[in-house]
């Protein structure tokens, strides 16, 4: 199949699994319980247990810790526990916690049995995680008062609440700190199906009606990920509208995707712009991430997390101890002739 998509078209983001300006509205679409929440059989199955059990002793949960590509659903998992526990959440962000003040404030301030989630934990300050170990183990933080010989030190007990913490690099966490969740749960891409009931619910939430085959269509280009399927959806509901008849058919679908640049297998112009560049410029790889980022010009950390799952998962990428690699479906997606052989020996 040869698609003839452009690389650098300013459609690029919209399957970006980051959040972008346009998914402000995607707290309508979360679902609440774990009944609601589609796909994730394994780790909704060790939630019931941990949440049933913690309900049945009268305690808190356990810390949990989330890990996965962005889009996957952490957050919207995280206020379902708070919901299926029946007590209060509190956001933050590693990034938002400035100071270690900031921290501490967060934890003074709940009430006994909150849940506090710190989405991308990964990038707390790591001379700021030594207050959450003793909060997390102890419920308790010693603060020091004033400087040299007359500083003073305050023990001050917290109540007893539940770290819910969202990561898309769990490698990157100290062991210290990944060693105090009772709870760690891997998100995974979601199938097709997966994301068609996604769809569909979503659409019955938006008043948009879609066919069976329509709904199909945005989630099998949806790289495995919920946010990019709602944000398809959004988008292709507004073509609907506009030029058929309000109906999201598998053919208004198809239209609606190919104008926004979205191929069959979900790849957008930056997913094609990196396979292209690995076969233009290092002859199929391998290249290292960096020198790959550099010569396309983006972020690395985006490439990483955001890029390479998906390409990955459906074989368009290999990463190897040397470097990324295209393999022969990619050059075939890109309607390429495929004349490497050295590739195969990884
Ligand atoms: P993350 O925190 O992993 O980046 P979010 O929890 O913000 O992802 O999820 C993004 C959007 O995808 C949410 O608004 C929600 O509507 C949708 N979503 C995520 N997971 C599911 C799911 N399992 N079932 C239905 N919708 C989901």
């Amino acid at each position: 199949m040869s698609i003839n998509f452009s690389e650098d078209s300013e459609n690029a983001q919209i399957t970006s699994a980051a959040v972008l300006p346009e998914d402000r509205s995607e707290g309508s679409l979360r679902p609440k319980t774990l009944s609601e929440y589609i796909g994730q059989e394994k780790a909704k199955e060790n939630l019931s247990i941990f949440i049933g059990a913690a309900k049945l002793r009268n305690e808190p949960l356990d810390h949990v810790l989330l890990h996965g590509p962005p889009g996957l659903g952490k957050t919207t998992l995280a206020a379902v526990i708070a919901n299926e526990m029946n007590v209060n959440m509190r956001i933050t962000s590693g990034p938002a916690i400035e100071k270690p003040g900031d921290l501490v404030a967060l934890l003074t301030n709940l009430s006994e049995g909150d849940i506090l989630f710190v989405d991308e934990i990964h990038r707390l300050n790591r001379a700021y995680e030594e207050i959450l170990y003793p909060a997390m183990e102890d419920f308790a933080i010693d603060i020091i008062l004033g400087k040299g010989p007359s500083a003073n030190s305050i023990h001050l007990d917290l109540p007893h609440f539940t770290l819910i913490a969202a990561t898309t690099r769990s490698g990157q966490l100290t062991a210290p700190l990944r060693d105090r969740f009772g709870v760690t749960l891997r998100l995974e891409l979601y199938t097709p199906q997966e994301l068609q009931r996604i769809v569909e619910r979503s659409a019955s939430i938006l008043n948009v009606r879609i066919d069976p085959k329509g709904s199909f269509e945005i989630a099998s280009r949806s790289r495995g990920t919920p946010r990019i399927a709602n944000r398809l959806l959004r988008r292709v509901r507004d073509y609907a509208q506009v030029l058929a008849d309000g109906v999201i058919t598998r053919e208004v679908a198809d239209a609606a995707l190919r104008s926004l640049e979205v191929d069959q297998c979900g790849l957008d112009g930056i997913d094609r712009r990196m396979m292209r560049s690995i076969i233009e410029f290092y002859g199929g790889g391998p290249v290292g991430l960096e020198t790959l980022a550099a010569t396309i010009n983006e972020d690395p950390v985006t490439l990483e997390d955001v890029y390479e799952p998906y390409l990955l998962q459906n074989g368009f990428l290999t990463r190897t101890p040397r470097g990324r690699c295209v393999t022969r479906k990619a050059y075939e997606h890109l309607g390429l002739a495929f004349n490497r052989t050295e590739q195969l020996e990884f």
